[in-house]
């Protein structure tokens, strides 16, 4: 079944939920690589989103919801998180345009001009240990279920599954963008913030998708 409105609420709540469930475990990964903050500035962020979602008029479509989330996050989060995410549902909005229901190509392109938004603006490539390694398996992943006929929510089931396994897999390596930069081998075992929480993200939409 192709995702509404009711969808891109729902995953935006559910995120907000999700990242102040895990803002202290955000804030820890973070103070191992980093200032620390990153939990404190998606909370922020998401919850802001969810004072101003119940302002949307009742014909709002998924992109409008996108984008009051990307103009928030801009506005409110602050630090690289805070432009880069921003961009990112910028940008998911922009591809999926007036579409009043997402078919699993316009989740695939979702995710891509979200994932493409992020690169254009913070220039990682995968690899450099930044949420790029969470993003760019999803959005791989997400084109091989829907190559493979996979409605949205295997889509994102693939996509949710893949960042899981992106954020992972940033553990072992040295980060080459961002704060976590300047420790070069001291980053080494410790898992990127931003990866962690674009996992948490997807994972919230595969969820929402699902039910
Ligand atoms: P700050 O580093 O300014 O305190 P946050 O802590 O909120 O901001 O976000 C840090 C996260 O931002 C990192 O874990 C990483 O995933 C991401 N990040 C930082 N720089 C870049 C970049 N150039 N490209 C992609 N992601 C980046
Ligand atoms: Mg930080
Ligand atoms: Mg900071």
């Amino acid at each position: 079944m192709a995702l509404g409105t009711p969808w891109a609420l729902d995953w935006i709540r559910a995120s907000a939920a999700v990242i102040a469930e895990h803002r202290a475990e955000l804030i820890t990964l973070d103070r191992d690589i980093g200032d620390g903050d990153h939990g404190e500035n998606m909370d922020r962020g998401f919850a802001a989103v969810l004072t101003k979602l119940d302002d949307l008029p009742d014909e709002a479509t998924p992109g409008d919801v996108l984008k009051l989330v990307a103009t928030t996050l801009i506005s409110t989060v602050g630090g690289a998180s805070g432009p880069l995410f921003g961009t990112a549902y910028l940008k998911a909005s922009g591809a999926v345009g007036s579409a009043r229901e997402l078919d699993s190509a316009a989740v695939v392109s979702l995710l891509g001009a979200a994932r493409d938004g992020i690169v254009l603006r913070g220039k990682a490539e995968v690899g450099d240990k930044t949420m790029i390694d969470a993003w760019t398996p999803a959005v791989d992943a997400a084109a091989g279920a829907a190559a493979e006929g996979q409605d949205e929510a295997g889509v994102l089931a693939a996509a949710a599954e893949a960042a899981e396994r992106g954020a992972e897999a940033t553990e072992p390596l040295v980060a080459r963008k961002g704060r976590a930069s300047y420790l070069g081998e001291r980053a080494i075992g410790h898992r990127d913030p931003g990866a962690q929480s674009t996992a948490l993200l997807l994972r919230a939409a595969a969820t929402t998708a699902a039910a």
